[in-house]
């Protein structure tokens, strides 16, 4: 079936003001839409770009009953809405990605048991965690050492500990609040890659090549994409993605981060079903960029190509970082992005700079 695709002028709805909402109005704009942001704030990034803005709480049905009758489609930018505000919303437009991707995707044990059993992809042994006698019990079989995580609200290494023997059971089970934990063998593995892709309404799929991630202080700190891929992985980690997003019968921009181990096998660690940090180097690689092919995916348009024609190197301007925005732009091949966020905090993502580096 081909659906009718947006006309330009409509309304795309998008829950969330942060950078990625932000950088998703800039891109629906440029193909000429309207975006209207909803967030609990009035004064966010994106509804500065945006031509209508909502301020009102995830629990204000009416509010959100109102912000969704003035959309023509509405998306999201991060994944911890509470389902009851979708499903309100979807009462009066379409939601894309849907309220299923959403909901299995606010839950790492659901997550890990959808991405296991629906879509027979690989991920590491994981257990369901509600008492010490579990953790002790998955430590036992995973005869090694666990990461211990919240199966809610976790992000940028938030809500998980690594658990490295019996004697630290009972610590870390206490520290993350003793209930609704996901117990996971740890991975040892060589180095972590995502792989941002895309489903149409058609169920068309574009995926960009894989994206090499390095982390600091549990955060991202850099992408590079096309990363080398010296164990040949790409094809297989390809057709990993293609499983997920026909799993999900999903329509929008996911970004799938992945454990590379010592002898080429993979693992999926994680779904996101958003745009995604890892992703951002597309926006100046030559090719179609992730939030442009996000809104396409969601209006109805065909996807865009997701083949770079050079590699870039994103790097992430964290707090005071920021400052350094006018010095880099000054280099050739630099590509600052700065969100326009009022206030700069110490750990708070402010901007990223693409570079080309080849
Ligand atoms: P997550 O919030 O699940 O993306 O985890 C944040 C980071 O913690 C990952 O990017 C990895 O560096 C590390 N990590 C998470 N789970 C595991 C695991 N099972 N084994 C080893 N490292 C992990």
């Amino acid at each position: 079936m081909t659906s009718a695709a947006l006309k330009p002028g409509s309304v795309i709805g998008i829950f969330g003001g942060g950078q990625l909402g932000r950088m998703l109005a800039q891109a629906a704009t440029q193909l000429g839409y309207k975006t209207h942001i909803y967030d609990v704030f009035a004064n966010t990034p994106a509804g500065r770009v945006s031509e209508y803005h909502t301020a009102a709480q995830y629990d204000d049905l009416l509010a959100i009953e109102n912000f969704a009758k003035a959309c023509d489609v509405i998306t999201y930018e991060f994944e911890n809405i509470p389902s009851a505000a979708i499903l309100e919303a979807g009462k009066h437009a379409p939601i894309f990605p849907s309220a299923k991707a959403l909901e299995i995707s606010h839950d790492r044990f659901t997550e890990k048991t959808f991405l296991r059993d629906q879509a027979n992809v690989p991920v590491i042994d994981f257990f369901k965690i509600e008492t010490m006698e579990e953790l002790s019990h998955a430590l036992s079989v995973f005869d090694g050492p666990c990461v211990l995580k919240t199966r809610r609200f976790g992000y940028d290494g938030k809500g998980q500990i690594k658990i490295n023997n019996p004697k630290e059971i009972k610590s870390g089970f206490a520290r993350l609040g003793g209930a609704d934990l996901i117990a996971e063998k740890f991975a040892p593995f060589v180095r972590e890659f995502s792989i941002i892709a895309a489903r149409d309404q058609n169920g068309e799929i574009a995926c960009y090549p894989i994206t090499e991630n390095v982390h600091k202080d549990h955060r991202l700190h850099t992408s590079v994409a096309p990363a080398p891929d010296p164990q040949n992985i790409s094809e297989e980690a390809h057709a990993i993605t293609h499983r997920i997003l026909k799993a999900f019968e999903y329509v929008g921009v996911m970004g799938i981060e992945f454990f590379e181990m010592s002898d080429g096998r993979l693992i999926v660690n994680e779904i996101a079903p958003r745009v995604h940090n890892s992703g951002h180097w597309t926006q100046d690689a030559g090719c179609t960029d992730q939030f442009e092919q996000h809104i396409r995916a969601l209006a109805g348009l065909p996807l865009g190509s997701p083949k770079p024609k050079h590699t870039v190197r994103m790097t992430n301007l964290i707090g005071d970082e920021i400052k350094q925005a006018g010095e880099l732009a000054k280099q050739a091949q630099t590509f600052v992005h700065d969100y326009d966020k009022q206030d700069i905090r110490p750990g708070r993502k402010m901007g990223h700079v693409n570079e080309i580096i080849g």
